[in-house]
């Protein structure tokens, strides 16, 4: 199975900045593929010359970074289309590490919000039936 790294993966790859499964896919493709090696060598000259890609200058200033509200309400879907476009590419395409776990932490939340909703409606649902049942019991 052969899997493709993109030049913007591979910079993150340098900074540490991807999630762990891609940081141990790019470190196993490493130890096989002398192109991947190049590229990656290459990419790091680049920036010790000086020249960093926008990605880069971005990430490393965390000026990409959606606020944890749009973070939010793009998990929710109520993000507008652009904005929600663009976090899906900074937390899946350059997969951001602090944005992924911000999600991360936001989705546990969230679904710890909708668990207890279903408690609440359940509590309701048993508080009735026993009480239907205490009456058919007399
Ligand atoms: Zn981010």
């Amino acid at each position: 199975m052969t899997s493709y790294f993109s030049n913007a993966e591979l910079e993150a790859f340098l900074d540490e900045l991807l999630p762990a499964e891609r940081m141990s896919a790019i470190e196993e493709a490493l130890r096989t593929s002398d192109e991947l090696q190049q590229r990656l060598t290459a990419i790091n000259g680049r920036r010790d010359a000086g020249l960093h890609s926008l990605g880069e200058i971005w990430r490393r200033h965390r000026l990409s970074c959606p606020t944890r509200e749009q973070l939010g309400s793009y998990l929710l879907g109520v993000l507008a289309e652009d904005a929600a476009d663009y976090v899906r590419f900074h937390v899946e395409t350059l997969g951001c590490r602090y944005c992924a776990s911000s999600a991360a932490d936001l989705r546990n939340q969230q679904s710890a919000a909708e668990v207890e909703v279903v408690q609440q409606r359940r509590q309701r649902y048993f508080q009735s039936s026993a009480g239907y049942l205490r009456r058919g019991d007399s």
